[in-house]
């Protein structure tokens, strides 16, 4: 299968601190079934800045030594973009930001408290240029979390979101677990990634994953992502399933 966000380069943010880390998260996505990596460095973020030099060299450079060690991973180039408002224009005068595998899709990453304001206009120019925004974990942001309607709203006028393998295991909290199979029972999520940053507390989960999805929501589910994730791969575009709201408990005096 194929991860399409995850911080397995070294040296550039919270992810692996070093080619030793990389190795063991590439050793550790294989033993979890996955073939091939997007590596998607934090960008724009308050604490990280990596342009798309930084990455395609990062990329480079952990290939050859994923050959060198005869660990049967591909790594591909990606960049996990922080929301900012000239992102549509930045991305056509194109030195600074990496789509996913030089596809038309682009992971944006929120805030985790809330939606910015802009995000509505952003997406439309992104989706008029021909890029297809990708929401990195909706799942772990609070405005979504109180109000699935907002993040319905940004999928029906074509935004595609992941959630992190991590919270479909239940890693993040049985609320997080629940909210994250919602949004994919319903088509406002259309990928599961590992967004792992180490092998141990944010590692790939993703046998465990899986295993819940395909419980929960079927094999045809498990087949659907894994299918949608090689389409981002390899740059072609997907046909969406409609997505549907969600009903969510009311809130009766700010009481759930
Ligand atoms: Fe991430």
């Amino acid at each position: 299968m194929i991860d399409i966000h995850s911080h397995i380069l070294h040296g550039l943010d919270d992810g692996a601190k070093d080619l030793s880390g990389s190795i063991e998260m590439a050793k550790q996505a294989v033993a979890e079934g996955i073939t091939a990596v997007i590596a998607t460095p934090h960008h724009r973020h308050p604490s990280y800045t990596n342009d798309k030099q930084s990455i395609l060299k990062g990329v480079h450079e952990l290939s050859a030594e994923l050959k060198r060690q005869n660990i049967a991973l591909d790594i591909y180039p990606g960049q996990e973009i922080r929301l900012f408002g000239e992102m549509a224009d930045v991305l056509d005068h194109n030195e600074e930001l990496l789509t996913l595998n030089n596809s038309e899709y682009v992971l944006v990453e929120f805030p985790s408290s809330n939606i910015p304001k802009y995000t509505e206009q952003l997406f439309y120019d992104l989706l008029v240029k021909g890029y297809t925004p990708i929401i990195a974990h909706p799942e772990r942001n609070a405005e979504i979390a109180e109000n699935t309607d907002k993040l319905y709203r940004l999928i029906k006028n074509g935004a595609l979101s992941q959630v992190t393998a991590a919270s479909v295991a239940g890693l993040f909290g049985k609320k997080t677990q629940k909210l994250s199979l919602d949004l994919l029972e319903h088509n406002q999520a259309h990928f599961v990634a590992s967004d792992a940053h180490n092998i141990t507390n944010r590692g790939c989960v993703w046998k465990q994953a899986m295993d819940k999805l395909n419980k929960k929501l079927g094999s045809d589910m498990v087949s659907l992502i894994d299918m949608q994730a090689q389409d981002v791969l390899n740059g072609r575009s997907m046909k969406i399933l409609a997505p549907e709201r969600i009903q969510q408990r009311k809130r009766l005096f700010g009481i759930v």
